[in-house]
């Protein structure tokens, strides 16, 4: 993991449009090392949208987005390397279903890391391990349930030595009875150390982890600060609203 207080992204001015369906606008944050980041906001606000901006699963149409000081929109930008950095944990888990627990864990480390079978096993493993899935590491995904699912996705997220994840509503889709262990998982990491954006409509887990919270609406970021400032103490009248759909 990078030093602390070294800055990971430095978003500039971001803009993402749709046609003429303009739905970032004007976003500016940084992120440092070490710090846990909830964006929280209505559906259709550009959450998600954000998200992908930031590993480039979508192209952003104005503005910049610099890591460790350089655009990941330059040409010539190493884009695979960078990839293998950000990692992102989806809804919908995305597992490969033809692959068992373990299999999914290391084809990413053997094919985009270069990782031999073995090292590439142990480091799955202790991943596994971690988010308490070691003893399903030869069951198909689609024996497990959602929060299992969810929590080997992560392990296989973090077997790629990712610089920071990058989450998007990562308890959405799960029967409520499965939300605690992922929450707890993603704890978890937190006390540890690793650098989080997190799509979020758990306040009170956002409240917990966070180090800062932003609330997006319309597209723009309304207001960012720490979890006391945005979740306890928030200052706009729309922020106020939102929040009182769920506290
Ligand atoms: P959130 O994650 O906050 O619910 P999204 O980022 O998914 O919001 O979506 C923000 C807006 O962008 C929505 O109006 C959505 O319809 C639109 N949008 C997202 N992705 C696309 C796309 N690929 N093509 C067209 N419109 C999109
Ligand atoms: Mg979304």
């Amino acid at each position: 993991m990078a030093e602390n207080n070294q800055i990971i992204f430095d978003v500039q001015h971001l803009e993402k449009a749709f046609g003429d369906h303009q739905v970032l606008k004007d976003i500016n944050f940084s992120i440092q090392s070490g710090e846990i980041v909830s964006l929280i906001g209505s559906s259709g606000s550009g959450k998600s949208t954000l998200l992908r901006c930031l590993n480039l699963l979508e192209v952003p149409t104005g503005g910049d987005i610099l890591y460790h000081g350089q655009s990941i929109l330059a040409p010539g930008f190493d884009l695979n390397k960078f990839r293998a950095k950000v990692g992102m944990v989806f809804q919908q888990f995305n597992l490969f279903k033809n692959m068992d627990v373990l299999h999914n864990c290391t084809v990413g480390q053997v094919k985009i890391l270069g990782r031999s079978q073995k090292e590439a096993e142990e480091i799955a493993l202790t991943n596994l391990e971690k988010v308490g899935m070691a003893p399903y590491r030869n069951a198909r995904p689609r024996h497990l349930s959602g929060g299992q699912q969810q929590r080997v996705a992560i392990a296989r997220a973090l077997s790629m030595d990712p610089e920071l994840l990058l989450f998007d509503e990562p308890t959405s889709a799960l029967d409520p009875e499965m939300v605690g262990e992922v929450l707890e998982t993603m704890a978890e990491l937190a006390r540890e150390g690793l650098t989080m954006i997190i799509v979020t409509h758990e306040m009170a887990f956002a409240r917990d982890v966070s180090s800062r919270v932003a609330f997006m609406n319309e597209g723009v970021i309304l207001e960012m600060g720490s979890a006391d400032q945005v979740i306890n103490h928030p200052q706009h009248e729309r922020t106020r609203e939102f929040l009182g759909r769920y506290l």
